[in-house]
């Protein structure tokens, strides 16, 4: 069998203040902490990995805290808008408690005839909650006050707004496999058939839309999922024939990964399934302790002392 794009794997986001992150997506959104950890060039920042019970990929966010990191602004060259699918007649109920938690949102809407709910994270990061029109029986990670009949169960979109389309439809449909299936006005849906879940990409073409900027409230990269080492390396060789620069493959602990920007200005990346998230902490305990990569494990108290406190 030939090796396919599995839709998304995480996608990674820069935040202003770490402790107001961890609660809004364990809190207020419901989502698992599945990983504490540093940014690995920047050993006192955290990164926090958000995601269902074991960190499946394709429900898993990831976030850059930095304390005091000016806000970025919505544009081209950027993932614009994160969706999460959600249960069916699950809306009435973030409504209820975004309202209750003071987040901004605006009023349920539909597009390619799904109903949708846009919020905005503390950061100004702006999110959908879609009610996905195929069956999604992905189990959510449930808490006392988000339970299955409402929760998160991954990834259901992300949203690129490019002035010009072109460049980044073809990296998705020559080398990653996707299709263009529907078009409404200027929004482009591309969806892969290799997975059933968390594999579409809306490519929204806005000509006249000034660059965005990168900083907090912002999508830094977006990663696409492979089953293991062997299908990223065939995926690098793919992508160098596009004429495109990609890097080495990069060992992040957790999965391994490549990086390339495409022509649309994006950063995406390619990672792997394995060896996932429960290598250094059992499923039982994901998110529980702050996890060094090896190299900074000599510095940990120093390390522990710096990074906010987060209950
Ligand atoms: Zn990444």
């Amino acid at each position: 069998m030939e090796n396919r794009i599995l839709g998304l794997h995480h996608i990674t986001a820069i935040a202003g203040e770490a402790k107001l992150n961890y609660n809004f997506y364990t809190n207020v959104l419901g989502l698992r902490l599945v990983k504490k950890t540093v940014n690995f060039d920047d050993p006192y920042t955290y990164h926090f990995y958000f995601g269902d019970k074991v960190g499946t990929p394709g429900s898993i966010l990831t976030f850059f805290p930095w304390e005091g990191m000016q806000s970025g602004r919505r544009g081209t060259r950027q993932v614009t808008e994160i969706g999460y699918s959600v249960p069916q007649n699950s809306l009435g109920f973030w409504l209820e408690r975004f309202e209750k938690h003071n987040v901004i949102y605006n009023k349920v809407s539909e597009k390619f005839s799904e109903q949708y709910l846009t919020f905005l994270d503390p950061d100004g990061l702006k999110f959908e909650l879609i009610t996905s029109k195929n069956e999604d029986t992905r189990l959510p990670w449930e808490t006392d006050s988000v339970t299955a009949e409402h929760a998160l169960k991954g990834f259901h979109n992300v949203s690129i707004t490019t002035n010009k389309m072109e460049g980044t439809a073809k990296v998705l449909t020559d080398i990653f496999g996707y299709k263009l299936q529907e078009s409404h006005v200027n929004r482009h849906r591309f969806v892969t058939d290799a997975v059933s879940t968390a594999n579409i990409v809306d490519l929204v073409e806005a000509p006249g839309e000034s660059v965005g900027h990168v900083a907090a409230g912002s999508v830094h990269h977006v990663a696409f999922r492979v089953k293991d080492e062997q299908a990223l390396m065939e995926f690098r060789d793919k992508v160098i024939a596009a004429g495109l620069q990609i890097t080495e493959k990069i060992d992040r602990n957790y999965f391994y990964s490549l990086y390339f920007r495409e022509p649309g200005g994006v950063l995406f990346e390619i990672a792997t399934d394995n060896p996932g998230f429960s290598i250094d902490e059992s499923v039982e305990e994901l998110g529980s302790g702050l996890k060094l990569p090896a190299q900074y494990e000599s510095h940990r108290e120093d390390i522990s002392k710096r990074l906010a406190v987060l209950d």
